[in-house]
């Protein structure tokens, strides 16, 4: 008994350090320590930053603002910042043949001399969202004076988007300028309402379609280099090769109404708030999948997460569960995990001592790639499980999660070589993009669309998106339109892999 005792617990220990050099062995080395102030000599381009903050202030005062309701819609704005563009980047608007599209959206062509080679397009949109310009607003500088100061360029749109679009302009420009003649087309679709739908982008890449043109692949907004950010401190090169799907629903609840005083036994409101609690009691499968697996491999590479975390982020076949219980803490975290639930609004009742005929619950999905539109709808009617409520979904209809681009292969390649370049020795790691961008409406174009613009965003930084005192320093967009350059010099004289 002894015997078989000591042999089963040497056994076990064998079987341990087993286990332990097998994590060990497949956890990943540690990558090359960071700094993102180093830039690639060979690339140094002059910017002249005083001149690139002052368009980009400019291009903050005009206002371009997507409204919700349409009758607030400012065509002039556009119009008028359009002008400015062509006035601003002359040497752009020379080499490319530009189209207006849907009334306000531009999309230009700078035709390369290799038409085998597919085209690259490069996406920013002109519009913003709305943002309070009285005195109250807590705006530090009111959000379309365009004011630069504490070294940076304040206002709306400062980050999203003009700063992709003034950064994609002024490097294209320099380029056009010394005279680059790119073998690949590029192209540049600047959409006006992506605030708002996208229709504009939409228009933008049907017309590719129809011309047969199936771009190598989309680079867009929705990924940047973070900092500071709480699963990681360092810098990390975030590129969103996949983006949620979006819906939302009405839940309708009817009941006859009338006098307060005789109620029935379960009124309108009372049947739309158990519907509204039976879903957030079936929440939708929260797993790991391929990309965000590859997102956590790559942060497994950071010095900072230290060995233990390495050897758990390096063995997700083993830790996967614990590491999905830690992240199911964290509302992002949760969101990259599934499909999240969102109830929104609630309309129902006009006078406190009258029962509603009608309770309307709005409630809005973001889709994970396990999900479709369809398959959300069948989770919601199951969950309810109550036949007198009407599931309905509201304009515009649902948007289905985008394909997942490729990565470390293709066209994600080349981006993470330029990203090195720009920003040698960052971290670059593949996202899910938990919001809508114009970039879903290409995917009927190519499978392969990029969220990267090479700014460098802290976890503050991104609070501003949207939000109050939207700023971008310009040092930072100095960089960037140095690593825009790069990319589309890159792009234009890359040759088909
Ligand atoms: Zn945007």
């Amino acid at each position: 008994m002894v015997r078989v005792l000591i042999k089963t617990g040497i056994s076990l220990v064998i079987a341990l350090g087993v286990l332990i050099a097998v994590l060990i062995i497949r956890s990943l080395p540690y990558a090359s320590s960071s700094s993102i102030q180093a830039k690639n000599p060979d690339n140094q381009i002059n910017i002249n930053s005083d001149r690139l903050a002052q368009n980009l202030a400019m291009a903050v005062q005009f206002k371009t603002i997507s409204h919700q309701q349409a009758d607030k819609f400012d065509g002039e704005a556009f119009l008028s910042f359009q002008k400015w563009l062509r006035k601003t980047y002359p040497n752009f608007y020379k080499v490319v043949t530009t189209e207006t599209v849907a009334g306000y959206s531009q999309l230009n062509t700078w035709a390369g001399s290799n038409p085998s080679l597919a085209p690259m397009v490069f996406l920013a949109h002109q519009d913003v969202v709305p943002a309070d310009e009285s005195a109250k607003s807590g705006w530090q500088h009111p959000p379309f004076a365009g004011v630069i100061a504490d070294g940076f360029v304040w206002g709306r749109g400062s980050i999203d988007n003009k700063g992709s679009l003034i950064g994609l302009l002024e490097a294209a420009d320099l380029l056009a300028a010394k005279g680059f003649a790119p073998q690949r087309t590029l192209i540049f679709a600047f959409g006006h309402d992506e605030e708002i739908g996208g229709g504009g982008a939409d228009a933008m890449s049907d017309i590719l379609k129809l011309r047969g043109i199936s771009p190598w692949a989309v680079i867009d907004e929705g990924g940047a280099i973070t900092t500071n950010m709480p699963d990681i401190a360092g810098p990390v090169a975030r590129i969103g090769v996949a983006e949620k799907g979006y819906l939302t629903i009405t839940l309708t609840a009817r009941a006859v109404g009338g006098h307060s005083s005789t109620p029935p036994k379960i009124t309108a409101l009372g049947e739309i708030s158990r519907a509204i609690a039976a879903l957030e009691a079936n929440p939708f499968e929260q797993k790991l999948d391929p990309v965000l697996i590859k997102m956590l491999h790559a942060t497994a590479r950071s010095e900072e997460v230290g060995f233990v975390n390495r050897v758990i982020l390096s063995n997700l076949w083993l830790f996967g569960p614990l590491v999905e219980n830690k992240m199911k803490k964290s509302k992002s975290g949760a969101a990259l995990l599934g499909t999240t639930i969102a109830p929104t609004m609630l309309n129902a009742g006009i006078k406190e001592n009258a029962l509603p005929r009608e309770a309307v619950a709005f409630v809005n999905f973001r889709i994970s790639a396990r999900n479709s539109v369809s398959s959300v709808i069948d989770h919601v009617i199951k969950s309810i499980d109550n036949p007198a409520i009407e599931v309905a979904i509201i304009r515009p209809p649902g948007i289905e999660p985008s394909p997942v681009s490729q990565i470390d292969s293709g066209p994600y390649l080349w981006l993470k070589d330029a990203i090195d370049a720009g920003f040698p020795g960052t971290l670059i790691a593949p996202n899910v993009v938990l919001m809508a961008t114009d970039s879903r409406h290409y995917a009927k174009v190519t499978d392969d669309i990029y969220r990267f613009a090479p700014y460098i965003f802290d976890s503050s930084d991104l609070t501003r998106l949207h939000g109050l005192n939207e700023r971008i320093g310009i040092e930072n967009l100095a960089h960037g339109v140095q690593v825009y350059h790069l990319m589309l010099e890159r792009a234009g004289s890359l040759p088909e892999t």
